[in-house]
Protein backbone atom coordinates (compact mmCIF):
# COMPACT_ATOMS: atom_id res chain seq x y z
CA UNK A 1 0.00 0.00 0.00
CA UNK A 2 2.85 2.62 0.99
CA UNK A 3 4.80 1.78 -1.88
CA UNK A 4 1.55 2.07 -4.13
CA UNK A 5 1.29 5.83 -2.67
CA UNK A 6 4.89 6.64 -3.29
CA UNK A 7 4.76 5.76 -6.76
CA UNK A 8 1.77 8.08 -7.51
CA UNK A 9 3.85 10.83 -4.93
CA UNK A 10 6.71 10.70 -7.51
CA UNK A 11 7.13 10.86 -10.99
CA UNK A 12 9.63 8.74 -12.70
CA UNK A 13 12.48 10.20 -14.90
CA UNK A 14 10.79 12.54 -17.29
CA UNK A 15 13.49 14.57 -18.37
CA UNK A 16 17.75 14.38 -17.47
CA UNK A 17 19.29 16.97 -15.64
CA UNK A 18 21.45 18.26 -18.84
CA UNK A 19 17.81 18.39 -20.67
CA UNK A 20 16.69 20.54 -17.42
CA UNK A 21 19.57 22.45 -17.91
CA UNK A 22 19.06 23.58 -21.26
CA UNK A 23 15.47 24.23 -20.40
CA UNK A 24 16.77 26.57 -17.70
CA UNK A 25 19.06 28.78 -20.01
CA UNK A 26 16.45 29.11 -22.97
CA UNK A 27 13.94 30.21 -20.35
CA UNK A 28 16.86 32.99 -19.44
CA UNK A 29 18.71 31.36 -16.24
CA UNK A 30 22.14 32.48 -16.43
CA UNK A 31 22.68 29.18 -14.58
CA UNK A 32 21.00 26.13 -13.15
CA UNK A 33 22.21 23.32 -10.67
CA UNK A 34 20.09 20.03 -8.97
CA UNK A 35 19.32 18.80 -6.10
CA UNK A 36 18.11 15.68 -4.62
CA UNK A 37 15.59 16.57 -1.49
CA UNK A 38 17.51 13.73 1.07
CA UNK A 39 20.22 16.03 0.54
CA UNK A 40 22.24 15.81 3.84
CA UNK A 41 22.84 19.52 3.80
CA UNK A 42 19.12 20.46 3.31
CA UNK A 43 17.91 18.47 6.14
CA UNK A 44 17.58 21.79 8.32
CA UNK A 45 14.56 22.91 5.24
CA UNK A 46 13.60 19.81 4.59
CA UNK A 47 10.42 20.14 6.62
CA UNK A 48 9.54 23.13 5.29
CA UNK A 49 10.30 22.33 2.01
CA UNK A 50 8.06 19.44 2.38
CA UNK A 51 5.37 21.53 3.84
CA UNK A 52 5.28 24.11 0.49
CA UNK A 53 5.25 21.26 -1.73
CA UNK A 54 4.68 17.35 -0.01
CA UNK A 55 5.92 15.58 -3.27
CA UNK A 56 9.31 17.31 -3.56
CA UNK A 57 12.14 14.97 -5.05
CA UNK A 58 14.70 17.56 -6.64
CA UNK A 59 15.55 21.48 -6.31
CA UNK A 60 16.25 23.04 -9.09
CA UNK A 61 18.36 26.08 -8.41
CA UNK A 62 18.56 28.86 -11.32
CA UNK A 63 21.44 31.68 -11.08
CA UNK A 64 20.48 35.23 -12.19
CA UNK A 65 23.13 37.27 -13.40
CA UNK A 66 22.62 40.92 -11.63
CA UNK A 67 23.77 44.36 -13.05
CA UNK A 68 27.29 44.70 -11.42
CA UNK A 69 27.87 48.37 -12.36
CA UNK A 70 24.18 49.18 -10.99
CA UNK A 71 25.03 47.29 -7.63
CA UNK A 72 28.09 49.06 -7.21
CA UNK A 73 26.97 52.74 -7.71
CA UNK A 74 26.69 54.83 -4.49
CA UNK A 75 23.35 55.84 -5.09
CA UNK A 76 20.88 53.75 -3.28
CA UNK A 77 17.74 54.00 -5.04
CA UNK A 78 19.97 53.25 -8.69
CA UNK A 79 20.93 49.69 -6.47
CA UNK A 80 17.04 49.15 -5.28
CA UNK A 81 16.45 49.35 -9.08
CA UNK A 82 18.31 46.80 -10.13
CA UNK A 83 17.38 44.78 -7.31
CA UNK A 84 13.80 45.43 -8.13
CA UNK A 85 13.99 44.49 -11.99
CA UNK A 86 15.80 41.38 -10.85
CA UNK A 87 13.25 40.10 -8.65
CA UNK A 88 10.61 41.23 -11.49
CA UNK A 89 12.72 38.80 -13.76
CA UNK A 90 13.22 35.54 -11.56
CA UNK A 91 10.16 34.38 -11.02
CA UNK A 92 9.06 34.92 -14.42
CA UNK A 93 11.67 32.84 -15.81
CA UNK A 94 11.17 30.12 -13.49
CA UNK A 95 7.50 30.51 -13.64
CA UNK A 96 8.77 29.43 -17.60
CA UNK A 97 10.94 26.93 -17.07
CA UNK A 98 8.14 25.35 -14.69
CA UNK A 99 5.52 26.01 -17.63
CA UNK A 100 8.21 23.71 -19.70
CA UNK A 101 8.64 21.50 -17.30
CA UNK A 102 5.03 20.63 -16.61
CA UNK A 103 4.70 20.02 -20.41
CA UNK A 104 6.99 17.10 -20.16
CA UNK A 105 4.82 15.87 -17.19
CA UNK A 106 6.72 17.28 -14.46
CA UNK A 107 5.15 19.33 -11.81
CA UNK A 108 6.26 21.51 -9.46
CA UNK A 109 6.18 24.86 -7.29
CA UNK A 110 8.18 28.01 -7.74
CA UNK A 111 8.95 29.32 -4.47
CA UNK A 112 9.28 33.11 -3.72
CA UNK A 113 12.44 35.15 -4.52
CA UNK A 114 12.59 37.24 -0.90
CA UNK A 115 8.98 38.30 -0.40
CA UNK A 116 6.33 37.28 0.62
CA UNK A 117 7.52 35.45 3.46
CA UNK A 118 5.58 33.25 6.30
CA UNK A 119 4.71 36.39 8.57
CA UNK A 120 2.95 34.41 11.39
CA UNK A 121 6.56 32.68 12.44
CA UNK A 122 7.95 35.87 13.10
CA UNK A 123 10.26 36.97 14.98
CA UNK A 124 11.53 33.34 13.57
CA UNK A 125 12.67 31.56 10.40
CA UNK A 126 10.14 33.38 8.39
CA UNK A 127 11.51 32.35 4.52
CA UNK A 128 10.29 28.94 3.38
CA UNK A 129 13.60 28.12 2.06
CA UNK A 130 17.13 29.00 2.04
CA UNK A 131 18.04 29.94 -1.33
CA UNK A 132 21.62 30.45 -0.77
CA UNK A 133 22.02 26.72 1.17
CA UNK A 134 20.07 25.38 -1.92
CA UNK A 135 22.24 26.83 -4.39
CA UNK A 136 25.33 26.25 -2.82
CA UNK A 137 24.70 22.56 -2.94
CA UNK A 138 23.08 22.75 -6.54
CA UNK A 139 27.03 23.96 -7.56
CA UNK A 140 26.21 27.28 -8.54
CA UNK A 141 29.14 28.73 -6.29
CA UNK A 142 30.21 28.40 -2.67
CA UNK A 143 29.86 31.03 0.27
CA UNK A 144 32.21 34.06 0.20
CA UNK A 145 33.42 35.70 3.71
CA UNK A 146 30.43 37.99 3.18
CA UNK A 147 27.95 34.68 3.44
CA UNK A 148 27.14 35.73 0.12
CA UNK A 149 27.12 33.00 -2.65
CA UNK A 150 30.00 33.72 -4.81
CA UNK A 151 29.43 32.23 -8.69
CA UNK A 152 32.69 30.83 -10.10
CA UNK A 153 32.01 32.84 -12.69
CA UNK A 154 29.93 35.79 -11.90
CA UNK A 155 30.71 36.26 -8.13
CA UNK A 156 27.89 37.25 -5.78
CA UNK A 157 26.46 39.62 -8.56
CA UNK A 158 23.62 36.62 -9.46
CA UNK A 159 20.19 36.51 -7.89
CA UNK A 160 18.97 32.81 -6.50
CA UNK A 161 15.63 31.43 -6.68
CA UNK A 162 14.58 27.90 -6.14
CA UNK A 163 11.64 25.64 -7.92
CA UNK A 164 10.53 22.54 -6.19
CA UNK A 165 9.76 19.38 -8.63
CA UNK A 166 7.96 16.35 -8.04
CA UNK A 167 10.16 14.02 -9.91
CA UNK A 168 14.17 12.46 -9.28
CA UNK A 169 17.32 13.32 -11.87
CA UNK A 170 19.08 10.87 -13.54
CA UNK A 171 21.97 13.21 -11.50
CA UNK A 172 22.29 15.75 -9.43
CA UNK A 173 25.06 18.51 -8.85
CA UNK A 174 27.57 19.29 -5.64
CA UNK A 175 29.50 22.03 -4.17
CA UNK A 176 32.22 23.25 -6.55
CA UNK A 177 35.41 22.45 -5.40
CA UNK A 178 37.06 25.58 -4.95
CA UNK A 179 35.71 28.88 -3.19
CA UNK A 180 36.13 31.93 -5.22
CA UNK A 181 36.20 34.24 -2.13
CA UNK A 182 39.97 35.43 -2.78
CA UNK A 183 40.19 36.76 0.93
CA UNK A 184 40.71 39.90 0.15
CA UNK A 185 38.28 41.50 3.33
CA UNK A 186 37.11 44.41 1.33
CA UNK A 187 33.44 43.39 2.47
CA UNK A 188 34.79 43.71 5.98
CA UNK A 189 36.11 46.84 5.25
CA UNK A 190 33.16 48.43 3.19
CA UNK A 191 30.68 47.23 5.97
CA UNK A 192 29.27 50.56 7.67
CA UNK A 193 28.69 48.82 10.95
CA UNK A 194 31.43 46.18 11.34
CA UNK A 195 29.24 43.27 11.09
CA UNK A 196 31.74 41.04 8.87
CA UNK A 197 34.37 40.05 11.03
CA UNK A 198 38.05 39.16 9.59
CA UNK A 199 37.56 35.37 11.48
CA UNK A 200 34.22 34.59 9.80
CA UNK A 201 32.08 35.86 12.54
CA UNK A 202 28.84 37.68 11.60
CA UNK A 203 27.18 40.26 13.18
CA UNK A 204 23.49 39.42 12.36
CA UNK A 205 21.56 42.41 14.18
CA UNK A 206 23.86 45.23 13.55
CA UNK A 207 23.21 43.94 9.87
CA UNK A 208 19.81 43.27 10.11
CA UNK A 209 19.03 46.34 12.24
CA UNK A 210 20.67 48.95 9.40
CA UNK A 211 19.87 47.46 5.82
CA UNK A 212 16.28 46.03 6.72
CA UNK A 213 15.45 49.31 8.33
CA UNK A 214 12.75 49.89 5.49
CA UNK A 215 11.65 46.18 6.06
CA UNK A 216 10.26 44.34 8.75
CA UNK A 217 13.23 45.16 11.08
CA UNK A 218 12.05 48.91 10.92
CA UNK A 219 8.56 49.15 10.30
CA UNK A 220 7.33 47.79 13.56
CA UNK A 221 9.50 50.81 15.09
CA UNK A 222 8.01 53.13 12.75
CA UNK A 223 4.53 52.73 13.28
CA UNK A 224 5.09 52.11 17.53
CA UNK A 225 6.69 55.99 16.97
CA UNK A 226 3.76 56.96 15.42
CA UNK A 227 1.31 55.64 18.21
CA UNK A 228 3.51 56.59 20.64
CA UNK A 229 4.02 60.46 20.19
CA UNK A 230 1.78 62.43 21.84
CA UNK A 231 2.16 64.76 19.09
CA UNK A 232 3.53 65.75 15.30
CA UNK A 233 6.34 67.71 16.98
CA UNK A 234 7.39 65.15 19.04
CA UNK A 235 6.82 62.64 16.45
CA UNK A 236 9.10 64.70 13.90
CA UNK A 237 11.67 64.77 16.93
CA UNK A 238 11.80 60.98 16.27
CA UNK A 239 11.20 60.55 12.78
CA UNK A 240 12.77 62.81 10.12
CA UNK A 241 10.93 63.96 7.17
CA UNK A 242 13.28 62.13 5.06
CA UNK A 243 12.55 59.25 6.81
CA UNK A 244 8.70 59.46 6.44
CA UNK A 245 9.30 59.81 2.78
CA UNK A 246 11.68 56.84 2.84
CA UNK A 247 8.72 54.65 4.40
CA UNK A 248 6.33 56.59 1.43
CA UNK A 249 8.40 55.38 -1.22
CA UNK A 250 9.20 51.42 -0.09
CA UNK A 251 5.69 51.43 0.31
CA UNK A 252 4.68 52.80 -2.74
CA UNK A 253 7.70 51.39 -5.43
CA UNK A 254 8.88 48.13 -3.07
CA UNK A 255 11.18 48.35 0.23
CA UNK A 256 14.72 49.75 -0.23
CA UNK A 257 17.56 48.19 1.61
CA UNK A 258 19.84 50.43 3.01
CA UNK A 259 23.48 48.75 2.07
CA UNK A 260 24.63 46.51 -0.13
CA UNK A 261 28.19 47.34 0.41
CA UNK A 262 29.79 43.84 0.91
CA UNK A 263 28.00 42.68 -2.44
CA UNK A 264 29.28 45.70 -4.32
CA UNK A 265 33.00 45.54 -3.28
CA UNK A 266 33.19 41.63 -4.02
CA UNK A 267 35.95 40.89 -6.90
CA UNK A 268 35.48 37.19 -6.83
CA UNK A 269 34.84 35.65 -9.64
CA UNK A 270 36.01 35.49 -13.21
CA UNK A 271 33.93 37.87 -14.47
CA UNK A 272 34.18 40.54 -11.62
CA UNK A 273 37.75 39.77 -10.58
CA UNK A 274 38.56 41.28 -14.21
CA UNK A 275 38.01 45.07 -12.79
CA UNK A 276 39.97 44.30 -9.37
CA UNK A 277 43.25 42.26 -10.76
CA UNK A 278 44.82 44.41 -13.06
CA UNK A 279 44.53 47.51 -10.39
CA UNK A 280 43.75 46.57 -6.89
CA UNK A 281 44.55 50.36 -5.73
CA UNK A 282 42.16 51.86 -8.55
CA UNK A 283 39.12 49.40 -7.89
CA UNK A 284 39.54 50.57 -4.15
CA UNK A 285 39.62 54.27 -4.74
CA UNK A 286 36.68 53.60 -7.42
CA UNK A 287 34.30 51.47 -5.54
CA UNK A 288 35.33 51.10 -2.10
CA UNK A 289 36.34 54.38 -1.13
CA UNK A 290 32.81 56.20 -2.70
CA UNK A 291 31.02 53.98 -0.40
CA UNK A 292 32.87 54.08 2.70
CA UNK A 293 32.95 58.15 1.99
CA UNK A 294 29.02 58.13 1.64
CA UNK A 295 27.49 60.60 3.96
CA UNK A 296 24.61 58.68 5.39
CA UNK A 297 22.48 57.79 8.51
CA UNK A 298 23.31 54.54 9.70
CA UNK A 299 20.57 52.72 11.57
CA UNK A 300 21.89 50.66 15.04
CA UNK A 301 21.18 49.72 18.51
CA UNK A 302 22.49 51.72 21.51
CA UNK A 303 25.94 50.56 23.19
CA UNK A 304 26.58 47.96 20.83
CA UNK A 305 29.76 47.40 19.05
CA UNK A 306 28.44 48.74 15.69
CA UNK A 307 27.45 51.85 16.81
CA UNK A 308 31.25 51.89 17.74
CA UNK A 309 32.07 51.13 14.50
CA UNK A 310 29.68 54.27 13.13
CA UNK A 311 30.68 56.75 15.41
CA UNK A 312 34.65 56.03 14.22
CA UNK A 313 33.08 56.90 10.89
CA UNK A 314 33.29 60.76 10.53
CA UNK A 315 31.20 60.11 7.40
CA UNK A 316 28.10 58.14 9.00
CA UNK A 317 25.61 59.25 11.25
CA UNK A 318 24.88 56.62 14.02
CA UNK A 319 20.75 56.52 14.21
CA UNK A 320 19.78 54.84 17.39
CA UNK A 321 16.40 52.78 17.33
CA UNK A 322 15.06 49.93 18.81
CA UNK A 323 15.58 46.45 18.57
CA UNK A 324 13.75 44.79 15.72
CA UNK A 325 13.44 41.23 17.28
CA UNK A 326 11.07 40.88 19.81
CA UNK A 327 10.20 37.49 21.88
CA UNK A 328 6.54 36.61 21.32
CA UNK A 329 6.97 33.41 23.19
CA UNK A 330 9.65 31.38 25.35
CA UNK A 331 10.83 28.88 22.38
CA UNK A 332 11.20 32.61 20.73
CA UNK A 333 13.05 33.85 23.55
CA UNK A 334 15.31 30.86 23.90
CA UNK A 335 15.86 30.15 20.21
CA UNK A 336 16.43 34.11 19.69
CA UNK A 337 18.19 35.55 22.99
CA UNK A 338 21.83 34.92 21.45
CA UNK A 339 21.16 37.13 18.76
CA UNK A 340 20.41 40.17 21.03
CA UNK A 341 22.90 39.58 23.63
CA UNK A 342 25.56 42.18 23.35
CA UNK A 343 28.92 41.22 24.07
CA UNK A 344 30.14 44.91 24.89
CA UNK A 345 27.78 44.96 27.83
CA UNK A 346 29.67 41.68 29.01
CA UNK A 347 32.83 43.00 29.50
CA UNK A 348 33.54 41.00 32.85
CA UNK A 349 30.72 39.27 32.94
CA UNK A 350 30.48 35.23 34.37
CA UNK A 351 26.95 34.39 34.94
CA UNK A 352 25.17 31.23 34.89
CA UNK A 353 21.32 31.31 35.10
CA UNK A 354 18.67 28.57 35.87
CA UNK A 355 15.22 29.11 34.68
CA UNK A 356 11.98 27.48 34.96
CA UNK A 357 9.18 28.82 33.35
CA UNK A 358 5.62 27.80 34.30
CA UNK A 359 1.92 28.34 33.22
CA UNK A 360 1.21 28.15 29.39
CA UNK A 361 4.88 26.92 28.67
CA UNK A 362 6.61 24.76 31.51
CA UNK A 363 10.16 24.17 30.39
CA UNK A 364 13.88 24.40 32.26
CA UNK A 365 16.73 26.18 30.77
CA UNK A 366 20.21 27.57 31.19
CA UNK A 367 22.04 30.71 30.11
CA UNK A 368 25.24 31.02 30.23
CA UNK A 369 27.83 34.28 29.91
CA UNK A 370 31.45 33.73 30.14
CA UNK A 371 34.22 35.55 27.93
CA UNK A 372 32.04 38.22 26.28
CA UNK A 373 29.64 34.88 24.62
CA UNK A 374 26.28 33.65 25.37
CA UNK A 375 25.02 30.14 25.75
CA UNK A 376 21.61 28.58 25.66
CA UNK A 377 21.04 25.17 27.32
CA UNK A 378 18.27 22.74 27.35
CA UNK A 379 17.20 22.12 31.16
CA UNK A 380 19.34 22.82 33.95
CA UNK A 381 23.27 22.45 33.98
CA UNK A 382 26.29 23.42 36.31
CA UNK A 383 25.64 25.61 39.63
CA UNK A 384 23.78 28.59 39.04
CA UNK A 385 24.13 32.25 40.42
CA UNK A 386 20.53 33.21 40.04
CA UNK A 387 16.89 30.53 39.93
CA UNK A 388 14.80 32.47 37.87
CA UNK A 389 10.90 31.10 37.98
CA UNK A 390 8.31 33.19 36.18
CA UNK A 391 5.11 32.28 34.37
CA UNK A 392 6.25 32.48 30.52
CA UNK A 393 3.98 35.51 29.35
CA UNK A 394 5.30 37.87 31.96
CA UNK A 395 8.79 36.82 30.79
CA UNK A 396 8.11 37.31 27.42
CA UNK A 397 6.51 40.72 28.71
CA UNK A 398 10.02 41.31 30.92
CA UNK A 399 12.27 41.01 28.53
CA UNK A 400 10.03 43.44 25.86
CA UNK A 401 9.83 45.94 28.77
CA UNK A 402 5.86 46.10 28.82
CA UNK A 403 6.00 44.81 32.65
CA UNK A 404 8.98 45.84 34.88
CA UNK A 405 10.32 43.65 37.09
CA UNK A 406 9.37 45.20 40.84
CA UNK A 407 5.63 44.70 39.04
CA UNK A 408 6.58 40.89 38.14
CA UNK A 409 8.12 40.19 41.54
CA UNK A 410 5.16 42.41 43.56
CA UNK A 411 2.55 39.99 41.80
CA UNK A 412 4.18 37.12 42.07
CA UNK A 413 4.55 35.91 38.78
CA UNK A 414 8.04 36.43 39.02
CA UNK A 415 10.00 35.14 41.66
CA UNK A 416 14.27 34.55 42.01
CA UNK A 417 16.61 32.44 43.59
CA UNK A 418 20.12 34.48 44.84
CA UNK A 419 21.31 38.40 44.34
CA UNK A 420 18.38 39.69 42.37
CA UNK A 421 21.07 42.50 41.18
CA UNK A 422 22.33 39.61 38.76
CA UNK A 423 18.56 39.85 36.97
CA UNK A 424 19.56 43.39 36.08
CA UNK A 425 23.25 42.74 34.95
CA UNK A 426 21.87 39.83 33.00
CA UNK A 427 19.08 42.14 30.97
CA UNK A 428 21.83 44.77 30.74
CA UNK A 429 23.62 42.34 28.58
CA UNK A 430 20.23 42.10 25.73
CA UNK A 431 19.99 44.74 23.42
CA UNK A 432 16.69 47.11 23.45
S1 LIG B 1 24.67 44.39 3.84
FE1 LIG B 1 25.82 46.18 4.58
S2 LIG B 1 25.51 46.13 6.79
FE2 LIG B 1 25.00 44.09 6.05
S3 LIG B 1 26.87 42.89 6.22
FE3 LIG B 1 26.79 43.71 4.14
S4 LIG B 1 27.97 45.60 4.26
FE4 LIG B 1 27.42 45.05 6.36
S1 LIG C 1 35.02 40.85 -0.63
FE1 LIG C 1 36.86 39.54 -0.66
S2 LIG C 1 36.84 38.53 1.36
FE2 LIG C 1 34.80 39.38 1.04
S3 LIG C 1 33.64 37.69 0.17
FE3 LIG C 1 34.42 38.89 -1.55
S4 LIG C 1 36.36 37.91 -2.09
FE4 LIG C 1 35.79 37.17 -0.08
Amino acid sequence: MQESLNNQNTQAIQLTADEIRDICRQAGADDAGFVEIERQALAPEKVDILKIYPKTRSLIAIAKLINQEAVQSPATNIVDEEFHRSYDDLPVIARRILRRLNERGVRGVVTPYAFPMDMNRAPGKVWDISHKLVAREAGLGEFGLNRLVLHPKFGNFIGLLSILIDSELDRYDHPVKDNPCIDCKLCVSACPVGAIHHNGQFDFMACFTHTYRELMAGFQDWIEAIVSAKNVAEYRSIVRDSETSFWWQSLTFGHGYKCVNCMAVCPAGEVPIENYSPDKKAYVKQIVKPLKEKSEPIYVLAGTRAEKTVRNNPNKEARIVHSPLRPTSIKDFLDGVTLLFNPEKAENITLTLHFVFTGEVERLATIKIENKKMLVLDDHVDKPNLIVTSDAGTWVKLVNEEISTFKAIITGKLKVKGNPLLMNKFKSCLMK
